[in-house]
């Protein structure tokens, strides 16, 4: 992977010569740092105003896409007239867009209950918290003592097997959590297609796609296959799943004021 700021000059032609620019931004370790709680991850002024900026350039559409719900998400960042893709994209929301995956509708009564069962059945592990999110379900395990986490995986595989092996749900791993989704064959990739789709305009946009996580990974692809600019925020890995790479949430932000810069110089 390359490191966007030391690229700058390439990716700077690139976004200089696009018609229009699709910019999809992740949230949580993307937008703000891991935080030990969910609901600490606020999103700071500066990074807010900057984002602000850019919605309003008329070359480009921003959406913000993530694991969290829908009015959780659009609290959080609360700018207006953008595009939110909540609950790894199965509800997408925006200027013409509203849209929530059937097979997520359908499955919330289960996901209801598991998220019942397994509340009750957690009770006596320290720090394990579940959230129901409506269209899925997240495991926190991150303030879990590490000598309970095998008894939480065995609970937590325990409640989920049935609903597993008949299809209805798959479970999926992010930063000490496990997400459960509907089986459905959806994820962010999917819905930055979606959304890519639903730009008007006869020029495909240039897609820009930044996120921190395994559930990201999908929206990179897509945005590889669209010729686009795939960006990984954290340290450089083995096994590159992105183009480019930024260290941290400090530097999306540099990298943000950089692009409003070469986006208002035109
Ligand atoms: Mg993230």
């Amino acid at each position: 992977m390359k490191h966007l700021l030391s690229y700058w000059n390439v990716v700077a032609v690139r976004i200089r010569e696009a018609k229009h620019i699709l910019l999809l931004v992740d949230y949580d370790g993307t937008l703000t740092p891991i935080v030990e709680r969910p609901e600490l991850a606020h999103l700071s002024p500066e990074v807010k105003e900057c984002l602000q900026r850019l919605a309003k350039n008329p070359h480009l559409t921003l959406g913000i896409i993530s694991g969290r719900t829908m009015g959780d998400l659009q609290e959080r960042v609360g700018i207006g007239g953008i595009i939110y893709a909540a609950n790894h994209g199965l509800e997408i929301e925006g200027p013409g867009l509203s849209f929530v995956h059937p097979a997520a509708r359908k499955i919330a009564p289960l996901l209801r209950s598991l998220c019942q069962d397994i509340s009750k059945a957690i009770t006596g592990i320290k720090g394990a918290r579940i959230d129901n999110k409506g269209l899925t379900l997240s495991l926190h395990y991150r303030l879990v003592d590490e000598s309970q986490l095998d008894e939480l995986n065995k609970i937590f595989t325990e409640i989920v097997k049935t609903s597993l092996a008949s299809g209805q749900i798959r479970i999926t791993p992010s930063k000490k959590a496990y997400d459960i989704r509907p089986a459905a064959d959806w994820d962010k990739g999917k819905a930055v297609e979606f959304i890519a789709q639903k730009l008007t305009g006869e020029d495909k946009p240039l897609m820009l796609f930044l996120g921190d996580d395994v559930t990201d990974y999908d929206g990179f692809r897509t945005v590889d296959m669209n010729d686009g600019i795939s960006i990984f925020v954290g340290e450089e890995t083995t096994k590159p799943p992105a183009q480019y790479f930024l260290y941290s949430p400090r530097e999306v932000y540099l990298f943000l004021g950089m692009l409003r810069e070469t986006l208002s110089s035109q």
